[in-house]
């Protein structure tokens, strides 16, 4: 059965395996038993309910939330040649009865409706005349007031199912796993004896930060100048916050936009399309943007502010990375962000019961942002896992680098600043005094005749607050509750002014920018999916994931076989777009790769010394000299004159694909490289042996037989070294 299955992921979807959850999903939901699934965002959850569906007769039903983001679902399926249409608000009474007559003939395997539908009287007799055989309920845990996303009207699926004579298979999906959801979302939409799976939470290709006491601003601001060319999500957790956050980048000339519920439908839409299609590409949002947004490229998720539960928090930050390539999820924390969230828990929530449920939430995400342990397990944990490695090596705990300076003196004049003003106002007063200020209000107050009164005068005023906010960060002073938080000292801040203890602070680096002066052979298959996702009205996304752009930037199929090998390349889309990527390839090797035209012809050409110019006379010439070099030809040289190949993508602002690829290159004009020193001797005979199995006219099917540890250019070096022998 499950090779049934597999056909259908390799045909439509152009995969060549089922991710980690997903088979086990799809097994049991072939077997007709319902299903709840609990997969982390990003882990594929929609084909787990697709794949069913393409082999199910008749029509699945699929409940979806968000009216506004069904079209892109609906969209995304027709790319890979999935008949699937949608039944919302935003259609004329003569569509959507068109739609269903066209859905009673089986033209659509999958219809999309949003669950406030089945409310309407006539839309559910409407639906009695079709053929539902599977019933697919995405967002689940919108059904349990234990959830973060309460919609009342998922209420209504429960009833509804009881009331259908021939009830259908129900699947139910969602990313949250606390016990009290699962409980409810089996009872109030009454599954019946189902299979549940929680698959692993990991995303081993998210690296997660916290980060204290930072000057957030400056920070976003700086990290995103740094990745301009890549898109990223910051979610900010206020309207007003969000609207001058947006502002501050838009002024910085960076292309933002921004997302909450206070905008206009048609700005907010447009707001939302523009990111999608990459013509903005950071999106500044509350956490009202995001839910049911499959955009698989956005590479970095930044929280401006603690959002108020771990639940929350791994969803949105989970945005990142859902094509499998890296991801970068940072959550900056002050401590006003707790006051916030717990105001907004006092105010909103009155049960008592749910109410100590959200606190100890809370709490728990402080505890994250606190943690010196592995961010990666601390997450896992909270998600009920077990037997979780200590360090990942992936997150800013594994990893720190930080500098740690010592701010002992500083938190001393700040202590005792706060002491004498009798621990009874706000940061900025008090960063006011330190900072030598003579307002009004200072000296009513008398606190220019203070001891501490100027005694950071050097220091600029937004600095004084950023530290005090990393000393509260800290626990060496406390932020009170209410609408005025008032400074306090904790027994920490009292060994510090005795001189019994120490204040260090990490400082953190920020990531450096790679400035990839030359065009790889991905920029370029990214431009031309620009070009014809413009063509097509769609987002660029949809017409191939980053991860198969890049698969084929390291793979350069050359033939329609090749290219539907690739991962993410369907029958559909290699129809629809094989030839103008192939094209693209094709003349990116003729035009960029120096003699790349002659590359097939000349292949065995040998390598000759005199091709790399040797300086002669002083150590200028010789650097002009070597900029002189094709950009392939400069990496072998400082390869050969000792750098490694991380220092050289350093030095050369590359990233390390590229310079993966001018070793390639190199070796396809014939030079000599020095291919052993990067393949590690346990792999290369596994490389061969695959090779021997499946040709080596196609990396894919090699990479296929191995372990996920062999890299892409392990393999490329192995064929190249041996290509060599060979001829
Ligand atoms: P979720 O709904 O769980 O957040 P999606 O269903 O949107 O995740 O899937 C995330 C991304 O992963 C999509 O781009 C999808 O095409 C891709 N994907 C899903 N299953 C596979 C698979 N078996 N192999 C490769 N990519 C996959």
């Amino acid at each position: 059965m499950i090779e049934k299955a597999l056909g259908v992921l390799r045909r439509y979807f152009g995969y060549t395996h089922f991710r980690d959850g997903q088979q086990k999903v799809i097994e049991s939901l072939l077997l007709g038993t319902d299903t709840l699934a609990i997969m982390p965002t990003g882990a594929g959850k929609s084909l787990a309910y697709q794949i069913p569906a393409l082999l199910f007769q008749g029509t699945t039903l699929v409940i979806s939330p968000l009216i506004s983001l069904m079209k892109d679902q609906v969209d995304a399926l027709q790319q890979y040649g999935v008949p699937a249409t949608f039944i919302n608000s935003s259609l004329s009474l003569k569509e959507v009865r068109s739609r269903i007559e066209r859905a009673e003939r089986g033209d659509y395997k999958l219809l999309y409706i949003a669950p406030e539908r089945l409310e309407s009287e006539s839309f559910r007799s409407l639906l009695g005349s079709l053929h539902v055989s599977f019933l697919a309920i995405d967002e689940a845990h919108c059904v349990s007031q234990w959830g973060h996303d309460f919609r009342p009207s998922y209420l209504q699926l429960g009833p509804f199912l009881k009331s259908l004579s021939n009830r259908p298979l129900i699947g139910a999906f969602t990313a949250t796993a606390t016990e009290e959801v699962r409980v409810d979302i089996i009872q109030n939409l009454g599954l019946s004896d189902p299979n549940v799976f929680v698959s692993g939470f990991d995303r081993p290709n998210l690296t997660f930060a916290t980060l204290r006491g930072e000057n957030k601003k400056v920070f976003v601001l700086d990290y995103v100048k740094a990745h301009t060319d890549q898109a990223g999500i910051i979610y900010a957790g206020t309207r007003k916050e969000v609207d001058n956050l947006q502002a501050v980048l838009i002024k910085n000339g960076l292309k933002a936009g921004k997302y909450h519920a206070g905008m206009k439908d048609e700005d907010r839409q447009k707001s939302q399309e523009d990111f999608l299609f990459d013509e903005r590409t950071v999106m500044v949002a509350t956490n009202a943007f995001g839910m049911g947004i499959d955009k698989s490229n956005v590479r970095y998720v930044i929280h401006y502010n603690m959002p108020k539960n771990m639940e929350a928090y791994y969803q949105e930050a989970g945005r990142a990375g859902r094509d499998g390539e890296p991801g970068e999820c940072l959550l900056l924390f002050s401590p006003q962000d707790v006051v916030l969230q717990r105001y907004l828990i006092e105010q909103t929530i009155f049960q008592p019961d749910r109410k100590m449920n959200e606190l100890k939430k809370l709490q728990g995400m402080v505890d994250y942002c606190h943690t010196p342990r592995c961010l990666r397990k601390t997450i896992l944990e909270y998600f009920g896992e077990e037997n979780i490695q200590e360090e990942c090596s992936n997150c800013s705990n594994c990893n720190d680098e930080r500098e740690i300076v010592d701010i002992t003196v500083e938190a001393q004049k700040i202590f005792s600043c706060i002491y004498r003003m009798r621990e009874r106002y706000g940061i900025g007063m008090v960063a006011d005094v330190l900072r030598g200020s003579r307002n009004k209000k200072i000296l009513e107050l008398r606190f220019d005749e203070l001891t501490t009164h100027g005694i950071m005068r050097e220091v600029s005023l937004q600095e004084i607050k950023d530290r005090i906010n990393y000393l509260i960060a800290e626990n060496y002073l406390q932020l009170s509750n209410g609408e005025y938080p008032v400074v306090k000292l904790l027994p920490n801040a009292v060994l510090v002014i005795k001189g019994e203890a120490k204040v260090r602070q990490k400082v953190s680096l920020l990531p450096s920018r790679k400035e990839t002066e030359e065009v790889s052979l991905f920029d370029r298959l990214r431009a031309l999916r620009r070009e014809i996702a413009q063509r097509e009205n769609l987002p660029p996304y949809m017409i191939f994931a980053d991860s198969t752009l890049r698969e084929m930037a390291q793979v350069c199929p050359n033939d329609r076989q090749a290219m539907i090998r690739i991962s993410g390349v369907g029958e559909r889309k290699l129809e629809k777009y094989g030839d103008d990527f192939l094209a693209g390839i094709q003349s990116f090797i003729e035009v960029e790769i120096p003699g790349g035209a002659r590359l097939k012809s000349k292949l065995s050409r040998s390598f000759n010394e005199d091709d790399i110019e040797t300086p002669k006379e002083n150590g200028n010439s010789a650097n002009n000299a070597k900029e002189k070099l094709p950009s392939h030809h400069q990496t072998l040289m400082l390869y050969k004159e000792g750098l490694t190949l991380e220092d050289i993508a350093n030095v050369r602002k590359l990233t390390a694909l590229t310079v993966q690829d001018h070793f390639v290159r190199c070796s396809l004009e014939g030079h000599a490289v020095p291919w052993n020193d990067f393949i590690p001797v346990e792999q290369e005979s596994a490389i061969l042996d695959a090779v021997c199995k499946v040709g080596r006219e196609k990396l894919r099917p090699i990479k296929d037989l191995l372990s996920d540890e062999v890299e892409w250019f392990t393999i490329r070096a192995v064929l190249e070294k041996h290509k060599v022998i060979a001829e």
